[in-house]
């Protein structure tokens, strides 16, 4: 294999990559996010990368969930903070009800960027370049506006950083400690999830009994651990936050805690595989239908020749109707290498529809069947699911059908927010959790 650096993968064909009119421009740019400050330093990746391992070990379970691509409008505190809060919400269920600590990971503080099947997309009757993230070009449908423009990367970069800077805020500052019940809230009441104000209560009775008897430090429960991650999709941009680090005598992507390689580019002759096995970070990998247990067996041997503990996160996304055949030779290959892998799944991006009235919809019964199916596969072939991977927002909209609130298709215009794909919302996630803890037990 040819030496590694920062940017060697310029030497692989890159899949979608957008095409930038002005070189010189693209550069400065990146000449100035190369000056910039990371967004995180190695040693959180570093915990990270430990935290990770013990899932693979199945001491613990990962969370991570966020919106498909965030917008740089929805960079507000309200909006922030609900992501924030659902996750923690949902890591309680699953603490409580799963009886395992939950690694918490927004798709958070950078996922501005989308791979997309074709090069354009109908926009209300017009052909439009598609819109590939805020980090590339603009959502509105305007052909004008839909031009890659490098300057994006700046602003996504100045956009990633207040988020994490609200988050570090939040989490440092109290948000999650549980005995602030307003904080702990469901934005419609709780009366949509009974079960979570009886967890929220016994959890809270919990920590009275301990801190009565003197066995928990307050800033222990004020204090947590949240994690970032994005798709490492848009390479220049990657490459100019990718640092070395003379302690670890390595390099360190530091524009999130951890990077995922989409199912559209993880080429093993590709360019982005060339990029991301060079960096000491923990790396995500989707692994859909059109994987191989050929093809993943070598790509681990590409992304983590060293069989490091943490390394790696497998990603299955097959849909509900799939996975049943998909998953077990995958599942068998990777047993074979003997090699600690954590496994999680995305019940998202394969149970993907659409609505009568011409809307992207995921419906609730699908995204649980698939992860019913992966935790039973996992069992009957000697091996856990470590951790779920999931599209969500705080906020009360309505892009993905069922729950217990009965959205219903009809319903789905009624807040349909999404710039991509559809996210359950903070009823249906939490929900999900609850769900989800059960199979944890079973
Ligand atoms: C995503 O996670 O938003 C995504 C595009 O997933 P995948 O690469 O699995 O299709
Ligand atoms: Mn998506």
């Amino acid at each position: 294999m040819s030496p590694w650096n920062p940017h060697s993968w310029q030497r692989f064909p890159a899949m979608q990559q957008p095409d930038y009119a002005d070189p010189s421009e693209l550069e400065a740019v990146l000449a100035r996010l190369r000056r910039m400050p990371p967004l995180v330093v190695p040693e959180e990746v570093d915990r990270l990368r430990g935290l990770l391992a013990e899932a693979a070990a199945g001491r613990r379970f990962l969370l991570q969930g966020g919106d498909c691509a965030e917008q740089f409008k929805d960079c507000t505190p309200e909006a922030i903070a609900g992501k924030l809060r659902v996750l923690l919400q949902m890591s309680v269920a699953l603490t409580h009800g799963g009886r395992k600590p939950v690694v918490r990971v927004g798709r958070i503080a950078g996922q501005f960027a989308k791979p997309r099947s074709k090069p354009t997309e109908t926009v209300r009757g017009r052909e439009l370049p598609s819109y590939r993230g805020d980090l590339i070009n603009s959502l509105e449908a305007d052909a004008a506006a839909r031009r890659p423009d490098p300057g994006r990367m700046l602003e996504a970069y100045f956009h990633a950083s207040a988020t994490l800077n609200h988050l570090r805020a939040l989490t440092a500052g109290g948000f999650a400690d549980l005995h602030h019940p307003e904080r702990w809230e469901l934005p419609g009441g709780t009366g949509q999830v009974p079960e979570y104000r009886r967890t929220l209560d016994q959890v809270r009775e919990s920590l009275d009994f301990l801190e009565a008897l003197g066995g928990v430090q307050r800033d222990v429960l004020e204090r947590i651990d949240f994690y970032t991650s994005h798709e490492a999709l848009l390479l220049p941009y990657e490459e100019a936050l990718t640092r070395w680090v003379g302690e670890a005598s390595a390099y360190y992507n530091l524009g999130a805690h951890t990077l995922w390689v989409g199912e559209r580019t993880r080429q093993l002759d590709g360019a982005h595989l060339e990029y991301l096995r060079g960096l000491r970070n923990p790396i995500g990998v989707k692994v859909g239908p059109s994987a191989t247990p050929g093809h993943l067996v070598a790509l681990l041997d590409h992304l983590d020749p060293d069989r490091e503990p943490g390394r790696i996160t497998l990603i299955s996304r097959f849909g509900a109707t799939k996975i049943q055949a998909a998953l077990p030779p995958l599942l068998e290959a990777v047993q074979a290498t003997r090699r600690p892998v954590l496994w999680s799944c995305d019940p998202m991006h394969g149970n993907g529809a659409e609505s009568a009235g011409g809307l992207k919809t995921r419906d609730f019964g699908a995204i649980l069947s698939e992860l019913r199916q992966a935790f039973e596969l996992h069992r009957a072939h000697g091996s856990h699911l470590g951790g779920v991977h999931i599209e969500l927002t705080g906020e009360a909209v309505t892009e993905c059908t069922g729950g217990s609130e009965g959205l219903s298709e009809a319903d789905l215009a009624k807040a349909y927010e999404t710039g991509c794909d559809p996210r359950l919302n903070g009823t249906q996630s939490l929900e999900m959790a609850f769900l989800i803890a059960e199979m944890m037990r079973a």
